[in-house]
């Protein structure tokens, strides 16, 4: 089966706002074993949308198409897609009195033109929006199955699985091929250190390896398809086997696990406290820890002590270590992470400080030098990186190594090495 994406928003082809919902579309879509038959973006613009539709309608067995459901008048999806059918649109009255409750309940002010994302076209089924205003809806013509999502891209991760897949399974039937996929995350290895690892790996039929680098991270995709599900889910598992057993320590998690929800996991399993001091990395750390659903388990503070004197008032790092050795420096970043450790009388002390750029390095320490200091109930440790990266890398880097840092310590690895 063959599946036509069209993309619909000036927002996306005028290069304000990345079409990501179409990548993740269509890898979720070849995960059911469905071909992607070409991917569209169009303006809101209604000739061009039946143009696009006419195009994908010629190549596809189903089309899905995503944004310009909103109420505003530049929205013309459903109106595009009535015309160009030649159907009438209607208003749903359930849905329309749903909306308004919703208003109600939320204390939003009800505006007319609302009643636009009640507006159907005849013969339309409607594709629930469990997380939004504007529904969905589907039509047949000739064949094909035109399936309509709005574009807010948190919603189209609920609507598309809920709503879209089981209809087209249920129309086109299973693609009676079983398939799993794997993702296992790696970080501190390049590619082509992950590539050179694996290159003995005997992968055999049935399978296919990935490899995908998400700065910071390298993340290796393994599919394995055909057969039956214990076979497929025991070839998969050795392929995994045969990957963690290479990459070793470098293997932080898989699938949706994430460094920042692995450590905190640990930390919370163990009734374990973190403190965190963050000069360079401005909060980042602390940023993506507190995106872990319940981290106030374990953490007890994070604070940016970005100046001098904010390393002296806050950590107690005294001035004349600062003037001597510097703000970045093996000694600043120790006593600042005993130093939170100490104040927050935490398990754990992390903290960070370094020359992001791109000014502000001198010979002795160039641009992209960072210390990270880690200490715990057993001492505490520091580690010396040099970046070469823009300020925003030299940023998520730093944060990423002193997650990983803090991993291992958790996880008992040797963090010397
Ligand atoms: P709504 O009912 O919320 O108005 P909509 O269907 O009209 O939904 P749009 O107004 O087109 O959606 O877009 C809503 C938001 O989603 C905007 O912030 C837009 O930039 C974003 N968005 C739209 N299409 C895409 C896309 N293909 N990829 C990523 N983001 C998108
Ligand atoms: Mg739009």
């Amino acid at each position: 089966m063959k599946i036509g994406i069209l993309a619909i928003g000036d927002e996306l082809i005028s290069g304000m706002t990345q079409d990501t919902n179409s990548s993740f579309m269509a890898r979720e879509l070849s995960a059911e074993g469905w071909q992607i038959s070409g991917i569209l973006i169009v303006g809101d613009d209604g000739q061009l949308i039946e143009k696009g539709l006419a195009h994908l309608m010629g190549i596809s067995d189903a089309i899905i198409v995503t944004g310009g459901l909103g109420p505003t008048s530049d929205d013309m999806t459903t109106e595009s897609i009535a015309k160009a059918f030649g159907l009438t649109l209607y208003t749903d009255e359930a849905i329309l009195s749903r909306m308004k409750e919703g208003f109600r309940a939320f204390g939003l002010p009800w505006a007319d033109t609302n009643t636009k994302q009640a507006r159907f076209p005849e013969g339309a089924v409607i594709i629930d929006n469990p997380v939004g205003t504007a529904c969905g809806f589907s039509l047949e013509r000739g064949g094909v199955i035109i399936a309509v999502i709005p574009g807010v891209p948190r919603e189209v991760h609920r609507m598309l699985p809920e709503g879209v897949v089981p209809l087209l399974r249920k129309t086109f039937g299973e693609t009676g091929e079983t398939r799993r996929r794997r993702t296992i995350k790696s970080f501190g290895l390049t590619e082509a250190e992950v590539a050179k690892r694996l290159s003995d790996l005997d992968i055999g039929p049935g399978i296919e390896i990935g490899f995908y680098p998400r700065f910071p991270e390298n993340h290796i995709v393994v599919t394995a398809r055909g057969g039956s599900e214990k076979e497929v889910d025991e070839r998969l598992g050795r392929i995994e086997e045969g990957i963690v057993e290479r990459l070793g320590k470098y293997v932080f998690g898989y699938d949706d696990d994430t460094m920042e929800g692995i450590v905190a996991s640990i930390l919370t399993k163990r009734n374990m406290t973190l403190a965190v001091a963050e000069s360079c990395t401005g909060g980042l750390i602390t940023d993506r820890i507190t995106n872990v659903p319940g981290s106030s388990a374990f953490l007890e503070r994070g604070v940016v002590v970005y100046s001098n004197r904010a390393k002296t008032e806050l950590l107690g790092v005294p001035p004349e270590v600062i003037e001597t050795e510097g703000a970045v420096s093996e000694t600043t970043a120790l006593l600042m992470a005993t130093g939170v450790r100490d104040l927050a009388k935490a398990d754990v002390g992390l903290a960070v400080t370094g020359i992001a750029g791109p000014t502000g390095g001198t010979e002795g320490k160039p641009v992209g030098t960072v210390f990270i200091a880690l200490a715990n109930d057993t001492g505490s440790f520091c580690r010396e990186l040099h970046f070469r990266w823009d300020r925003r890398r030299n940023k998520e880097m730093t944060a990423q190594i002193a997650l990983e840092l803090l991993r291992r310590s958790l996880v008992g690895i040797d963090i010397h090495g």
